[in-house]
């Protein structure tokens, strides 16, 4: 290719460090460009290191032809894309062929190098505190939403600069919603409560799941606590490098299915993290897609009984030269709030 052309925010932090809202990345054999606007251009100079940075005073697309007029390809990211911006750049580079580059892109970004890995530990280690914390605030008449408020300015105050995600914060019927995000829905006594989230740290993601119980727990809730961490610590301990994603999903999947729950774990068992919070590969039932040293993932089972309520346990595990190394530290026996 000719040079690659890369506008998806994650993209140009990955190679650029730039975080302006408006940011586009030219890269030749030779040289880099970083097209932006008046108002990031000393932003972009403090940011990046061995780029050009170009002033665009109206459409980026036009400011792209004229670098690429000699181009006979271009690499583009087809999967961020608009139609709107494709037919814009095809009509600016001319003769120009358009390639995609999306999977080249992402593959990059699944290894985590070790300054990375730093930064996710780091997350990690703020949303296994904020756990603590709310531990102590869940109790019968506090809404789902307090829930939500009380972990984003805990983890505000712990350096993170937003959520990864909104807060799902899911309490008796509503915890069979596997994505149920916080509501008005005031917590009572004899409820199991899903807590899902994580905090975006130095522009890194982190997401953890927890399931607790308010008040006294029945024998069947018990049960499917124990079946959710049976599979999560069987996929965990099978979880090694050289193993698809599919053969990752497969551990935890066999522990519900043969516990009579199959049917209610409806998604994948995981997926990676680092700039954006679902990265690839994932641990589903499709991913052929080969486990290596460097990856993070989450490895999240849950059984989701409608009318009934569910429970989901989500750690982020580093994948290592052996197996892995479970990042998240929070508890995840069964914890009762009385
Ligand atoms: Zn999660
Ligand atoms: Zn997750």
């Amino acid at each position: 290719m000719s040079a690659v052309l890369i506008k998806d925010s994650p993209n140009v932090y990955y190679f650029s460090g730039f975080t302006g809202t408006n940011g586009t990345l030219l890269l030749t054999p030779d040289k880099s460009y970083l097209l932006t606007d008046f108002r990031y251009l000393e932003q972009a100079e403090k940011e990046t290191e061995n780029y050009e940075i170009i002033r665009v005073d109206s459409e980026t697309s036009e400011t792209i032809g004229k670098l690429a007029k000699d181009f006979k390809s271009l690499g583009v990211e087809e999967d961020t894309l608009s139609w709107a911006e494709v037919r814009k750049l095809q009509d600016t580079v001319g003769n120009c062929r358009l390639a995609d580059i999306s999977e080249m892109l992402r593959k990059l970004r699944e290894i985590k190098d070790p300054s990375e890995i730093e930064i996710l530990r780091q997350a990690i280690r703020i949303t296994d505190q904020a756990f603590e914390m709310i531990r102590e605030k869940i109790k019968p008449g506090i809404t789902e939403e307090e829930i939500a408020l009380e972990l984003e300015f805990f983890l505000r105050k712990q350096g993170a600069t937003g959520r990864s995600f909104d807060y799902i914060v899911a309490s008796g019927e509503r915890s069979a919603l596997p994505h149920g995000v916080a509501s008005p829905k005031k917590i009572k006594t004899g409820e199991a409560v899903t807590l899902d989230y994580g905090a975006k740290y130095q522009w890194y993601c982190s997401d953890m799941t927890r399931t607790v119980f308010v008040g006294k727990p029945d024998e069947k809730y018990k049960d499917i606590y124990r079946i959710v961490l049976e599979a999560q610590e069987a996929a965990i301990h099978a979880l090694k490098p050289g193993m698809t994603g599919k053969e990752a999903d497969a551990a935890a999947r066999e522990v519900i299915k043969k516990a009579g729950y199959g049917d209610y774990f409806g998604h994948g068992l995981g997926h990676s993290l680092g700039l954006e919070i679902h990265e690839t590969p994932r641990l589903n039932t499709r991913e052929t897609k080969i486990l290596e040293p460097g990856m993070m993932l989450t490895v999240e089972p849950g059984i989701y009984l409608p009318g009934w309520g569910g429970v989901r346990i989500e750690d982020v595990i580093l994948v290592t030269n052996f197996g892995v190394e479970v990042l998240t530290q929070a508890p995840k026996q069964f914890i009762i709030i009385d």
